[in-house]
């Protein structure tokens, strides 16, 4: 009801006011009993694991790995908005086969390291995404943020045993699926899984886009980094240590050090997620809320219109409104708002151009999901010739 009554104040401000007083602090949400979410139990030994909720969009096969490897301040490409934005100075100390350490603190677990299909995708013109004008990147362009929601064990000395050996089953599902790039355990600490020169499976379905570009599914241009940790019954509030806070920052300076990423490209997996099905954003919201950005590093990133919405014309699950924390559907709010704005700047109803962009949606998913087939099917014919 909230959410139909707020769609009719049309300050933005006012409206996402009367939507915080209405719904309230409410915290109802068991993530176990999400829709959006595909539990995956394991039987590992004597314990069942219940291991974490992970899309997998099988990746298809690309050509080469490209790597950027930028010393010294660097000017992001998406600067132009608010001036040059300078990304902090971090260098490689040391590295062997076990770990890698860098020049502001971070360490790097490298024992579950592996590798997947080499990173190659395309972005889009911003606003002209089906014009034909897209490029093809090899170099990572942002981090998406996620949640494990693995089974995990009190956080006391006495269960440091029982603690270790779930974290080490993540990390061998999380090897074996290839599903982040990075994951930061219950103590803090970096592991790679997948190396950042190819994609991992963390992002499913989804959308982001910066000053100048648009990204669709982010498997193969975001680097997934995700915390071991759930969201609490009953609380829309995933919980980070200390610790895993301190890891978050030196890894993303270091990513960000490394490839020139964007401030505004470092963003939740709730925030990018979106379910073409139906047509809806936040299809799974680890990070809907709570995401420590301030202590990261980052700018409050939750503040962003969210392009899903006004790029292509998704919509949202007042359902999700209500159960996710409100920095997350202020995203959702202004998304719509820019929606409205851009409408009326075209001359149309808010209807018939949700629906435009809905149709350039589905116009470069298709595109994407024939090539996929096609490199696929090129990848097999290889394969063949080779054993022939
Ligand atoms: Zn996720």
């Amino acid at each position: 009801m909230a959410g139909w009554q707020a769609s009719r104040i049309d300050d933005p401000v006012s409206r996402l006011r009367f939507l915080r007083r209405s719904v309230g602090d409410r915290r109802i949400w068991d993530p176990r009993t999400e829709p959006g979410r595909a539990f995956l139990r394991k039987a590992r030994g004597p314990l069942a694991l219940a291991l974490g909720f992970l899309i997998l969009i099988p990746a298809g096969t690309m050509t080469s790995a490209g790597r950027i490897w930028r010393r010294g301040p660097v000017v992001t490409a998406q600067a132009s908005e608010k001036g040059p934005e300078t990304i902090d100075q971090v260098w490689q100390v040391e590295q062997n086969r076990e770990f890698e350490t860098y020049s502001n603190g971070l360490r790097i677990e490298r024992r579950f390291e592996t590798g997947n299909e080499p990173r190659r995708y395309f972005v889009y013109p911003r606003g002209a995404e089906d014009s034909g004008a897209r490029q093809e990147r090899g170099a990572p362009a942002g981090i998406v943020f996620h949640t494990t929601e693995s089974q995990l064990a009190d956080f006391r000395e006495d269960q440091t045993g029982r603690i270790r050996l779930l974290g080490e089953a993540l990390l061998e599902f999380v090897r074996r699926e290839r599903a982040y790039h990075y994951l930061i355990d219950r103590f803090g600490r970096v592991w790679r899984v997948v190396k950042e020169s190819d994609a991992a499976n963390h992002a499913g379905h989804s959308v982001w886009a910066d000053a100048r570009w648009t990204y669709v599914n982010l498997n193969r241009s975001f680097i997934g980094v995700s915390v071991e940790t759930v969201t609490q019954a009953g609380s829309d509030r995933p919980e980070a240590t200390a610790a895993q806070i301190h890891s978050l920052r030196v890894l993303t300076a270091m990513l960000r050090a490394r490839h020139g990423i964007a401030a505004r490209n470092c963003v939740t997996h709730a925030q990018v997620s979106v379910n073409p099905a139906n047509m809806r954003a936040g299809y799974h919201y680890d990070w809907a809320a709570n995401f420590p950005y301030p202590a990261v590093g980052l700018p409050d990133n939750y503040g962003l219109a969210s392009p899903g919405l006004w790029l292509f014309g998704f919509n949202y699950d007042q359902a999700l409104v209500n159960v996710t924390g409100q920095p997350f559907w202020k995203g959702l709010l202004l998304g719509e708002e820019q929606l409205r704005q851009d409408a009326t700047a075209q001359g149309m109803s808010v209807t018939a151009y949700r629906q435009a962009l809905a149709e350039r949606y589905r116009r470069i998913l298709s595109s994407l999901k024939q090539e996929e087939e096609t490199s696929k099917e090129k990848a097999s014919d290889q394969a063949k010739e080779k054993q022939g």
